[in-house]
This record gives structure tokens, sequence and C-alpha cells, in this order.
């Protein structure tokens, strides 16, 4: 008697077991065009992709599977793929280092999410980033609030591009451990817990002046320990 499951089919699709040997062949030959193909892309290794690049990979990444071991796939349809997204892949690429608008179009630009110590939160939204997880990057980089901070650029893939102020230009800001995030009468300086904004504490049950914002936490003064 058969079972629920039929595993001829689930396994190998009833195929003769000749043809895991031609996905053998086919992987051994689809692994070396994908080599070829991103070593001539001129791309060097892969840190974190602009949605450019992602693009590029997707594109590359499905062209490559099928084949592997789709039977009525074949190879030169795929390698056919390869060499059209390559093309407009260096296309792209020379016209987006020829005019900064067309890079601004395809690549989008870097962007200021914190400068001074305060969250740019135009610029944060524009990101799609959330507080929480610019402020999880620079706890990375040893930052305990948001004084020790000159200002958080966004690049276009991705990546935090920070800068520090010097330790005697460390000036009151917003804590950026969980822990620290808390109000008390007894601090000099307060921030406001959206944008950062920091005033002296008489002032915290007032709006933020910039965000609207209503929370505040005391401000930290502590140097960057690196
Ligand atoms: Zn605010």
């Amino acid at each position: 008697m058969e079972g629920i499951f039929d595993w001829s089919r689930i396994l190998y699709n009833d195929l003769p077991v000749a043809f895991l040997l031609e996905v053998v062949m086919r992987s051994v030959i689809m692994f070396l065009v994908i080599l070829l193909t991103l070593r001539a892309s001129g791309k060097r290794g892969i840190k974190q992709l602009s949605v450019f690049e992602l693009v590029l990979i997707i594109g590359l990444g499905s062209a490559a599977g099928d084949p592997m071991f789709y039977e009525d796939v074949g190879i030169l349809p795929a390698i056919t793929v390869f060499i059209v997204i390559i093309l407009m892949y260096m296309g792209i690429t020379r016209l987006t280092d020829r005019y900064s608008w067309f890079e601004r179009i395809i690549e989008g630009k870097p962007v200021y999410v914190i400068q001074s110590g305060k969250i740019l939160l135009k610029g944060l939204e524009s990101t799609g980033l959330s507080q929480e997880e610019v402020f999880a990057e620079l706890r990375v980089l040893n930052v305990e609030h948001l004084g020790q901070v000159r200002s958080v650029l966004v690049e276009t893939s991705g990546n935090l591009s920070v800068l520090f102020f010097e330790d005697d230009m460390v000036r009151p800001g917003l804590p950026i451990y969980p822990d620290q995030q808390k109000i008390s009468n007894d601090e000099k300086y307060c921030s406001c817990s959206k944008c950062g904004e920091t005033n002296l504490s008489f002032n915290k049950t007032a709006q933020c002046p910039s965000c609207h914002g209503k929370e505040w936490f005391n401000a930290l003064t502590t140097k960057r320990i690196r």
C-alpha cells in the first residue's frame, strides 16, 4: 500500500536516477558561469549591497539556479540571461559614474540621520531605518549617548558612517542604552527621547521645541571609551 506521500516524486520527480548525474554536471557548469560573471562585473566582495546590486544578484541567482536541476531548462538560455544582466550592469555603472543625477536615481544618496548629537527625523524616516536600529549600530561603536556623536551618515549601501566629537567637545546627550533611558529630578540636563534635543532639566514637562515630543530622559555627559 502506498502512503500519503509519493516519495519517488518528492525526492526526484520520477526522473531517471541518471538525471542526478546530469544535475551534477549542470551545477558545475553554472557554478563556473556565476564565478566568471561576477569576476567580469568587477565586484570584489560583498559587504552590504545597494538596491541596484541586489537586483543584479537576484537576477543572476534565479537564472543560475534553475538550469542546475530543471531538466526542461537549458543552460544556454541561462547564460544568455547572464550576459544580458552583466551588460546592463556595466552600462548602468558607466552612466552612474558619469552622471550624478543618474546615480541618485539608481543608488539613492547618502543621508545624514544625526548631526551634532541631534537626530534628523526627516532624514531618518527617508532611510527606512528605525531609531533603535541606528542606536544598535552606535552601541557597537562604543557610543553611550548622542552627545558623543558629531554626525551619522547612512550610505547608499546601508552602512553607517559615524564621526565622533573630541573628548573635550562631548556635550550632554540622549542615552542609547535601554537601562539608562530614565528620568529623575536631580539631573541637570534632559534629552528628548525622539530627537535627542537636550535642554536644562527644568523644561522636562514641556514639549520638545524641536519635534514636539513629550518624553525626556536624563542626559549623559560621559566621554566615549575606546
Ligand atoms: Zn524632540
